[in-house]
């Protein structure tokens, strides 16, 4: 079943595009936890990392290059980012499209919260 990110890449359902091409599209979270707060897809839909095959190693590759070029449009580069993807229940994975949290804008303090 497709996720709401396919009809993104679509253009089926609206998001606010930041950058798309024939592999990856880049949108703003509509629940940002940081003043930028981008998300980069894959344009095929692969659910998880655990889906991920060698196949999809260039594909996937070319998410940094799309995280590099939307951290200097959003002018984070130098100041700093974070690129986060979660997989699965323990990491809180919400939307079974594979996909790349870029977050930025401002000091992101330490990894992960202590219990
Ligand atoms: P994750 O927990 O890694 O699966 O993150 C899913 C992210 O997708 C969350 O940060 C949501 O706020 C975001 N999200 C869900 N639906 C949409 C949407 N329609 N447009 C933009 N971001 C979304």
């Amino acid at each position: 079943m497709s996720t709401i990110f396919s009809k993104i890449v679509n253009g089926e359902s609206h998001a606010d595009i930041v950058y798309q091409d024939d592999r990856v599209t880049a949108f703003r979270d509509i629940n940002p936890q940081a003043p930028v707060h981008i998300l980069i897809i894959p344009n095929k839909e692969i659910p998880t990392v655990n889906d991920v095959t060698e196949a999809d190693e260039q594909m996937l590759g070319h998410l940094f290059t799309v995280a590099k070029i939307v951290a200097e449009q959003e002018n984070v580069d130098e100041s700093g980012y974070r690129l986060l993807i979660n997989c699965n229940r323990d990491a809180n994975q919400e939307v079974f499209h594979l996909h790349m949290h870029l977050f930025g804008g401002q000091a992101l303090g330490p990894m992960l919260m202590r219990r």
